[in-house]
């Protein structure tokens, strides 16, 4: 018996022993490719050797210096290097371990922030439903996905939840992008008026939903709406873009298609791609300042912020998608994957959405898709799918319908921007023959 307290305790899983590029090995020396680079995370697939040399460079000569007696060199340059390429405005970076961590020195930033400006009462948050912005209990509490909140809500700090922006099930018939994002918009500031503009802090939410909708872009000008609907009432904006950012929808940060630069950033994953955990928030000048002329001191910090091998890594991982052009490489690639998914799932009767932006791409699994009739979520077709993709020898991440019925099993697809097109057809070839098998007897 495995000793291992695993994710899913009635599983077994293979023994991942190796990695190449795009694949993974087992102890059986079976290969998978990694179409959803674990969670969104592989960016530069497996084995890259000069992350390798970077993060054996740093452990050799520090691993590890408590940011409460010093800085390092890897972490001061990994935030000179976001700096520069960040939108304007986000002029500093709070060095994390992963996502989670990100979201909640996000929530304390933005609740420190008014607390310097002698605005105490800011304390209310507004969030989407269908959303995910992590598994610690603040983070929990500002995400709406229904099923990981379901146990834990008696803990969890009130937030509000609005509609996120997902315009396959909910931009009606005959109205426009522009009138679905406006409408949404009039939902958030109706919420605001509720609860009392100068009584809120911040509203959060992913540029493109992620986990809990599959790769789902918000309609043009939602973004912009929201930014202005925040800058009127005063409130900080927050944009998690742990899942979506980091080159994976083809720019940096996903939302500098929108147009919109946030107070607060949150990033993860694609960060570090894997070869150490990390993640980080950034951080607008207007709060750095504050903070800086107030107390001057956050009240936060984990053991292993700001981690210099964790930074070592990221600051080799961001150079070389920098150096190689994979940021171009991931709108190509991405273009192909969507163009290869929509020739082989167009006309599939059980997919009833493909969608995405670059190398971030979602289909939604349908019992019936002209009246877009989830799966019913008790037959646990995700899973059903994960299993058989995995006998495939292909890695994609599978999520199950809403609890309400709002919206069927999804796949996300997220892999690696080192691909060759050879390997696109890879990923739709065994998503194939996995979604045959399990679809079969529908
Ligand atoms: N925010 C978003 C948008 C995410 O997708 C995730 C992870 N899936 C998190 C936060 C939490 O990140 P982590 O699992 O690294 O704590």
């Amino acid at each position: 018996m495995s000793h291992v307290f695993h994710r899913h305790l009635k599983h077994s899983y293979p023994t991942a022993v190796g990695g190449e590029g795009p694949y993974l090995i087992d102890a059986q020396g079976k290969r998978y490719l990694d179409a959803c680079g674990g969670a969104a995370v592989s960016c530069l697939g497996h084995s890259d050797a000069d992350v390798i040399e970077a993060v054996r460079d740093q452990v050799g000569r520090l691993a590890y210096a408590h940011s409460s007696f010093f800085t390092t060199e890897p972490m001061e340059a990994l935030a000179d290097f976001l700096v520069e390429r960040a939108p304007e405005g986000l002029s500093s970076v709070y060095f994390v371990s992963g996502g989670s961590e990100a979201v909640e020195a996000a929530l304390k930033l933005a609740r420190q922030y008014y607390i310097e400006r002698g605005e105490p009462q800011r304390r209310h948050l507004i969030a989407r439903r269908q959303s995910y912005h992590g598994n610690t209990l603040g983070a929990l509490a500002t995400g709406g996905n229904a099923w990981r909140r379901q146990q834990f809500e008696p803990l969890l700090v009130e937030v509000s939840h609005v509609s996120p922006c997902y315009a396959y099930r909910d931009q009606a018939p005959g109205e426009t992008p522009e009138a679905y994002g406006e409408r949404l918009a009039a939902e958030l500031e109706a919420e605001i008026q509720r609860l009392g503009p100068e009584n809120v802090m911040a509203f959060v939410a992913e540029p493109v939903v992620g986990a809990t909708l599959g790769a789902v872009p918000a309609v043009p000008g939602y973004f912009r709406r929201v930014r202005e609907i925040c800058d009127r009432h005063g409130i900080l904006l927050i944009l998690d873009e742990v899942m979506c950012g980091m080159g994976r929808t083809g720019t940096l940060l996903a939302a500098e298609q929108e147009g919109v630069t946030a107070d607060l950033v949150t990033i993860a994953k694609g960060l570090g791609a894997g070869y150490q955990p990390i993640g980080a928030t950034l951080v607008s000048e207007r709060i750095r300042a504050a903070i800086a002329e107030g107390s001057g001191f956050f009240q936060h910090g984990h053991t292993y912020i700001g981690h210099a091998t964790a930074c070592a890594a990221a600051l080799a991982v961001q150079r070389a998608v920098e150096e190689r052009g994979l940021l171009d490489r991931v709108v190509r690639l991405g273009e192909g994957l969507q163009q290869r998914l929509e020739v082989r799932f167009g006309d599939h009767p059980h997919v009833g959405d493909i969608r995405g932006r670059g190398l971030f791409r979602g289909l939604e699994l349908v019992a019936e898709r002209d009246a877009k009739t989830p799966f019913d979520p008790e037959r646990k077709l995700h899973a059903a799918v994960k299993r058989a993709a995995m006998d495939e020898g292909l890695m994609c991440y599978p999520m199950g319908g809403t609890l309400d019925g709002r919206r069927g099993d999804h796949i996300l697809l997220a892999p690696p921007f080192i691909l060759d097109d050879a390997q696109l057809d890879e990923i739709v070839d065994k998503l194939d023959a996995a979604l045959a098998r399990v679809l079969t007897h529908s």
